[in-house]
């Protein structure tokens, strides 16, 4: 039973975050909503929900969902409920779409397990094959993920102050090709690690990423080499700086030029020095 309430507390506590990132600023209260969550809400969730009266002629009372994600993450707070492992417990399950039936294994994410994130790397999907597909660990691909590694060290940034994960949750056999509904589906992943993690800088790498998070209809060319705003709160902006995908610069090399021009915005974004 004590599960139950935990899991209730984690899931309610995950949606109020994530509204509050999309904008949403009221909750109509009602009757019917308050007498299911009534019976074992605790005493901070009540605040939640707000009675609207029995009158029906009453409009029910607004709630704020930032007063409501308060109220909620003090709860869920006391009770350590939420972190980046609830979110990739949450991934490891998740059969939101079909491309659970094609998962060969989660790609929730990795890093921001030591201290502040100083830089978010989020990728398109990951497609994996044959050996690759026992390597669990892969995040953009084998080789992908070594240029990578090369493009951090490039920068002078620390692996450990990045957290990197892609937007669409599932590695998928390269067979399977996502479609804009899947994104749909899977975006709000993405969107409840940004608001947790709260990175001093985004780098979107591949242009479905950046389209969808931005939520841009021009080419990935159009809209790579410059900063463009992500909002997670009234006073909260995150720059996120998309790029090119490392597939995309092993199939096309000479577009590395384009994108080292990318990693120096990013560098000086940061603050960082250039590698020798
Ligand atoms: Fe869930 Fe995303 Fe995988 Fe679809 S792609 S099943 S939304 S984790």
């Amino acid at each position: 039973m004590e599960l139950d309430r935990k899991q209730f507390l984690k899931a309610v506590r995950s949606l109020l975050s994530y509204h509050v990132t999309l904008g949403i600023e009221d909750y109509p209260g009602n009757e019917a909503l308050e007498r299911f969550l009534q019976p074992r809400m605790p005493e901070a969730l009540k605040e939640v929900v707000k009675r609207a009266g029995p009158d029906p002629e009453r409009r029910p009372e607004p709630v704020s969902a930032a007063a409501a994600a308060t109220s909620s993450k003090k709860a869920a707070d006391e009770m350590s409920l939420l972190n980046i492992e609830d979110i990739h417990a949450e991934v490891a399950s998740c059969a939101a779409c079909d491309l659970h039936k094609h998962r060969i294994y989660p790609v929730a994410g990795r890093g921001g397990k030591n201290g502040p994130v100083r830089l978010m790397v989020i990728g398109d999907w990951l497609t994996t094959m044959g050996q690759e597909s026992l390597q669990p660990d892969l995040l953009l691909g084998r080789e992908q993920d070594l240029m990578l590694s090369r493009m951090l060290k490039a920068i002078s940034l620390s692996i450990e102050k990045v957290y990197i994960t892609n937007i669409i949750k599932c590695a998928i056999p390269r067979t399977v090709q996502p479609q804009a509904a899947h994104v749909d589906s899977c975006i709000s992943f993405i969107r409840r690690q940004i608001a947790l993690l709260e990175p001093e800088v985004i780098c979107t790498m591949g242009p479905v990423t950046a389209r969808a998070l931005l939520e841009k209809k021009q080419p990935l060319s159009s809209i790579r080499g410059k900063f463009h705003d992500y909002r997670i709160s009234d006073n909260r902006v995150i720059p996120v700086l998309p790029t090119y995908h490392p597939s995309f610069l092993l199939q096309n090399p000479e577009m590395k030029k384009a994108t080292w021009l990318d990693l120096q915005l990013l560098a000086k974004k940061l603050g960082l020095p250039l590698a020798a």
